[in-house]
């Protein structure tokens, strides 16, 4: 549906994407995940056709968006990163204004405007002015303007956030219900939405492709990031032979305590649970006490931290989105 190939974009002398290629199929959410900086923006205003890159070629359902941006900007509604919404006016103006702008008119204008309205929840809101709407019935308005025209794409920009909690869930509802009956992208440099939200994750850094894949398979492709934690009375060369000879285990420290030897093992099963009871019997056989033993899942965090090299620390651009799991 769409290719993005060898894409780079200077802003002078930074380089704000680097060679970046990737397809977008039909039909499912798609999450462009990276810290602030990483080339989000860049990459989405490339590929809504506001923005030239420097180099590199997309196509959208095989219509080259630099030769023909009318037939391509066709397909795509887009909600940038700051919408330009008109303040003074209110949301039904604004749409009739935006739906005019995208040629729409007459019965067909009406129609859509009713459909967008109905399908953002703007129902009550729509003859206040902006001005006077929530950030979060803002949001929805910016969304609305980016549905009219029955785009197959839609592509928003860090949708959820200044958002609170609530107006958070609600717009990521709203986000998988459009994924329903539209392709649609979404940037975020928060991990637990696109846990909740997305099917495909690209993970952008420095303006480069670092991963793409599902969230979930993502947590799991970085080897041995799950960890097993065992107190136990074992000598060190007790578990020291007792790890070396079992499967799966990727690596282990022995920590010597007051009273008993700290393992932590780090290790790439399959199945953690299942890894745990082998652990345990394991050393019940050679009756070494075990008396306490934690699994602890890696995360799409740790990915994401491996994979951009983040340290996790500065930015607070979004310290009024709720969210505790965010990395800037
Ligand atoms: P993101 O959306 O992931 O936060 P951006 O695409 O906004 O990232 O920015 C990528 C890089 O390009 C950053 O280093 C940013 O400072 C730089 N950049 C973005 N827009 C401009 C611009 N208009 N002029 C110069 N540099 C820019
Ligand atoms: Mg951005």
């Amino acid at each position: 549906m769409i290719t993005v190939e060898n894409l780079t974009k200077y802003y002078g002398p930074v380089k704000a994407v680097s060679d970046l290629s990737f397809t977008i199929e039909e039909g499912q959410v798609y999450g462009l995940l990276g810290p602030n900086g990483a080339g989000k923006s860049t990459t989405m205003n490339i590929m809504t056709g506001c923005l030239s890159p420097t180099s590199g070629s997309i196509h959208i359902n095989g219509i080259d968006l630099f030769e023909e941006p009318e037939k391509a900007k066709k397909l795509i509604g887009y909600l940038p990163e700051q919408p330009p919404l008109y303040m003074n006016e209110t949301p039904l103006e604004y749409l009739r204004f935006v739906g005019q702008a995208k040629g729409l008119k007459g019965a067909e204008l009406s129609g859509q405007i009713r459909d967008v309205i109905a399908q953002t929840g703007l129902e009550h809101m729509k003859n206040r002015l902006i001005s006077q709407l929530s950030k979060g019935y803002r949001q929805r308005v910016g969304i609305a303007q980016a549905l009219l025209g029955n785009p197959a794409i839609v592509i928003l920009d860090e949708p959820t956030v200044g958002l609170d909690p609530i107006q958070i869930v609600e717009i990521r509802t709203l986000i998988r219900d459009l994924g329903k009956t539209h392709t649609v992208i979404i940037s975020s440099h928060i991990l637990s939405e696109m846990q909740a939200v997305c099917d495909k994750v690209l993970i952008i850094s420095n303006g480069t492709l670092a991963a793409f894949d599902t969230p979930n398979h993502l947590e799991s492709i970085l080897s041995g990031s799950d960890e097993i934690t065992i107190r136990t009375l074992a000598s060190e060369e007790q578990a020291d032979a007792l790890l070396s000879s079992m499967q799966d285990v990727d690596s282990f420290e022995c920590t010597k305590e007051e009273d008993s030897l700290l393992l932590r093992i780090r290790t790439s099963a399959e199945d953690l649970r299942q890894f745990s009871c082998s652990l345990f019997f394991a050393f019940a056989k050679e009756q070494l006490p075990v008396f306490e033993l934690t699994a602890h899942k890696g995360s799409l965090e740790d990915v994401f931290m491996e994979l951009t090299e983040q340290t996790g620390t500065a930015g607070d651009e979004t310290a009024d989105s709720g969210e505790s799991e965010e990395i800037n």
